[in-house]
């Protein structure tokens, strides 16, 4: 899909633009002081003011500066004096400490594909307060807003402060011109909305991002990836995608389409894909591939029932998709050399397991005897997969540094 900055015409948030060199610009250096003293507590609470300073290596009055700020906007909480972590008790008092207010504000996410809308709520410290099903089959763009709406008002009357941001992904199709097919795996209508006019449309911040990407930062958030900063997502929609972070930043390409692997050759003269060529890896690794070679529709419920049955059709296909995604996990190991490769998404955790299992792991850059980290290895898994990336996508754009 287009990124943000493409479709809305002006700057991207520093979350998904890319960071880093923000300049002297006082105005840009607060924000990113802040975004930092937000992710310290996010990661450890309670701080103390000078714990946060020596980690910030800001003085001790401007992250003063920064705490009043959070304290007024509700965004932290002060948790009174208490003894600092591992030191004596000197003399004087303790210092203050502060933490995330679970209740400073909430993010809902939600996930708009072939198979229905899903939606996720999460408080300031990422705890999910809801997940729903919206709709259980695709929606369009119009009805799809209508029931957005009644989440966000459904959302305001429980009590878990001010609506920091709607993320919203969906798969996005792929930019390719020339393309005669349409793809199965992807909604037409919401190709075509940009980021500001969805906010205009809800009345609230909007984040947009394709749903690998919308996974990658989930798990860097709140999964397996936590303090990783390289990290390859590879994430089952309904088709197959790539979200992968370097350096803690997110992999974008210079049109928001990096991570394209579902569209990677690897039957020479193999199936026809929509994307004009043959074999491409989401003809066999994908839910969609999986339902042609079971030859039904996966409904609700339909991949587990099959797994608890040991359905041989299912049995098959998880090892024969294992030997395809082999060969992806060793290229994208060559290509990028994360810490740890995370499978994700739309499949049954007992599924995703199976398929690592059934993944033989090649020679790559990635097999030395220093690994600390699995090469491949299962995350969030489950219908609310992406719609948990897509509630993170504000959080991630308030607290990354
Ligand atoms: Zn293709």
């Amino acid at each position: 899909m287009q990124s943000d900055a493409e479709k809305s015409g002006v700057n991207a948030p520093a979350a998904m633009a890319g960071r880093g060199g923000l300049g002297k610009n006082p105005t840009r250096s607060r924000d990113h002081n802040r975004r930092i003293v937000l992710d310290l507590l996010r990661q450890t609470s309670p701080l103390g003011r000078k714990a946060l300073a020596e980690a910030t290596q800001l003085s001790g009055p401007a992250v003063a500066n920064i705490l009043d700020d959070l304290l007024r906007e509700g965004l932290i909480l002060d948790m009174g004096r208490r003894k600092a972590e591992g030191e004596k008790q000197g003399r004087g008092q303790p210092p203050l400490h502060f933490a995330l207010n679970p209740r400073g504000a909430h993010t809902l996410g939600f996930e708009i594909s072939v198979r229905g809308v899903v939606s996720v709520m999460l408080d300031l410290v990422g705890t999910q307060i809801s997940q729903q099903v919206l709709a259980p089959s695709g929606l369009g763009l119009h009805e799809g807003l209508a029931v957005i709406r009644q989440e966000i008002t459904r959302a305001a009357a429980l009590n878990a402060g001010p609506l920091m941001g709607v993320g919203i992904v969906h798969p996005g199709g792929l930019a390719i011109e020339g393309q005669e097919t349409a793809d199965p795996t992807t909604l037409g209508d919401w190709d075509n909305v940009s980021r500001d006019a969805l906010a205009q449309l809800l009345g609230a911040p909007v984040w947009l991002e394709n749903d690998a990407n919308a996974a990658a930062l989930s798990e860097a958030l709140f999964g397996m990836a936590a303090h990783l900063n390289d990290v390859a997502v590879l994430y089952f929609g309904e088709g197959l995608g790539l979200g992968a972070l370097q350096a803690g930043r997110l992999m974008r390409g210079a049109r928001g389409h990096a991570g394209e692997i579902g569209h990677i050759v690897v039957v020479p003269d193999g199936k026809a894909c929509s994307c004009g060529q043959r074999g491409c890896l989401e003809r066999y690794v994908s839910r969609h591939a999986l339902s042609e070679a079971l030859g039904i529709p996966l409904g609700r419920g339909t991949v587990t029932s099959l797994w608890q049955d040991q359905d041989p059709r299912l049995m098959g296909w998880i090892a024969a998709a294992g030997g395809h995604l082999g060969q992806v996990v060793s290229m994208v190991e060559n290509l990028l050399d994360p810490e740890s490769i995370i499978l994700s998404g739309q499949l049954p955790a007992p599924v995703l397991q199976a398929l690592i299992a059934a993944t033989p792991l090649r020679p790559s850059v990635a097999a030395h005897s220093a690994r600390l980290l699995p090469r491949l290895q299962p995350g969030h898994a489950g219908i609310f997969t992406a719609a948990l990336g897509a509630a993170a996508l504000p959080f991630y754009d308030a607290m990354s540094p």
